[in-house]
């Protein structure tokens, strides 16, 4: 059928593959990272090969020009015409984008009046999708929303019990992220465990540097830990996850901070970082909790309790799981957090296997033979949902 580029636009990044469809063979990657600052680094793999070139790189749509030059300079494409698609992941779609779909002016003007939802992200994924229109014209560009795969949660989960005026008037509710990798990974489950996505429940473990678990029933979405923000839910590399709301305040009096100051620290400065004063990163605490650093074993154990309450509590809520499911980056290499998790739900019997455990990005079983729920390790691919998604749109 032809190629599509997956893309997904930072503020100062840019990450893309491109994929053949409907094969799902990927062709090449790469990341543009510090565009719009000083010595911007292009980084393209080629045949396993990295190629790095380092120079200014003003913005988006000069990284987006790069990047076509370099597919055509490098021989990866003959002609940008076998492009037929382009797909970009979005944050949030809000109430209104509610699927993946054509990213067209109105779309473009729906997303722009969602900015506040997503402060952060929305203006960087906007600047994306305008640089790819504006080098490919005639390209179908389309949005693949992080929040899609949530609109089936039930009002029960998604709304917070705050005056309801918020949720009518000012959209405040639980919209739900890392909604395409919960959808990858919820599909490949079902392959693997040889069963209809519909017949299929789970409690999936998106654990990377942002993090959430997602509850699963007759493969859909009905609960999920992240909410209004990627803020909520389990504590992440450098997001606190749940507190108490008038910590704000109190926080904000104590450190004479803004409003704006204190939920910045939540996002930014804690998570593993805030607690263990050492690092975002799961390999340093890991190897500081085996030097004893009593701080990275803190910041491990407090996220493994929050990560097990949750899976405990979508284990009941969706009538009993299939199967427990590990992804990201975290997820789907560090063996002892998995174990550190599944330990804690003994009570419902569920056990991991030391031996299966022991692996690093391949997907598994990694649950022994009388576990009552299965735990698989299954890594994500949410590039590949979004060139599925784009190669849908297309075809329609
Ligand atoms: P992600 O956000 O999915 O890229 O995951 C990033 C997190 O995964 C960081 O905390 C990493 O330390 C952790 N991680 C552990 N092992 C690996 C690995 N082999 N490759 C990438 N990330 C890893």
């Amino acid at each position: 059928m032809g190629k599509i580029m997956a893309v997904n636009a930072g503020s100062s990044s840019l990450k893309f593959q491109l994929l053949e469809m409907p094969e799902e063979k990927l062709i090449t990657s790469g990341l543009v990272e510090r565009i719009g600052l000083k010595a911007s680094v292009f980084t393209i793999k080629v045949n396993g090969e990295k190629i790095v070139e380092v120079k200014d790189i003003e913005n988006h749509s000069v990284a987006v020009k790069m990047l076509f030059e370099k597919l055509i300079n490098l021989n990866i494409i003959q002609s940008l015409d076998e492009i037929i698609g382009v797909g970009h992941r979005v944050l949030t779609g809000g109430r209104s984008l509610t699927d993946s779909c054509v990213i067209g002016d109105k779309e473009m003007a729906i997303i722009e009046n969602l900015v506040d939802l997503g402060p952060l992200h929305l203006p960087a994924n906007l600047t994306g999708i305008k640089a790819f229109k504006e080098a490919l014209p005639n390209v179908i560009n389309v949005g693949v929303f992080d929040t899609a795969f949530h609109q089936t949660m039930p009002e029960e989960a998604f709304l917070y019990a705050i005056p309801y005026d918020w949720y009518e008037t000012y959209n405040v509710r639980k919209y739900g992220f890392h909604g395409t990798s919960h959808k990858y990974v919820t599909l490949r489950t079902a392959q693997i465990m040889g069963k209809k996505p519909e017949n299929i429940n789970l409690v999936i473990c998106h654990l990377g540097n942002g993090a959430s678990i997602c509850a699963v029933k007759n493969g859909k979405s009905v609960d999920t830990s992240m909410g209004f923000t990627p803020l909520e839910g389990i504590p992440m590399g450098t997001r606190s996850g749940n507190i108490d709301p008038a910590v704000v305040e109190y926080m904000m009096g104590k450190k004479n901070k803004s409003c704006k100051e204190i939920i910045n620290i939540l996002n930014k400065q804690s998570g593993y970082l805030g607690l263990s004063g050492l690092s975002s990163d799961s390999r340093d605490l890991l190897v500081a909790a085996k030097n004893g650093h009593k701080r990275a074993i803190l910041a491990i154990e407090v996220q493994a309790k929050r990560i097990a309450d949750y899976v405990a509590s979508y284990h009941c809520y969706i009538g009993g799981a299939d199967a427990i499911v590990f992804t990201a980056g975290i997820g789907e290499n560090e063996a002892t957090t998995r174990e550190n998790i599944i330990s804690r739900l003994a009570p419902l019997g569920v056990k991991i296997d030391p031996k299966l455990n022991a692996c690093r990005g391949i997907e598994r079983l990694v649950s022994t033979d009388d576990s009552t729920i299965k735990v698989y390790v299954v890594p994500t691919n949410e590039e590949v949902m979004i060139a599925r998604d784009t190669l849908r749109l297309i075809q329609q």
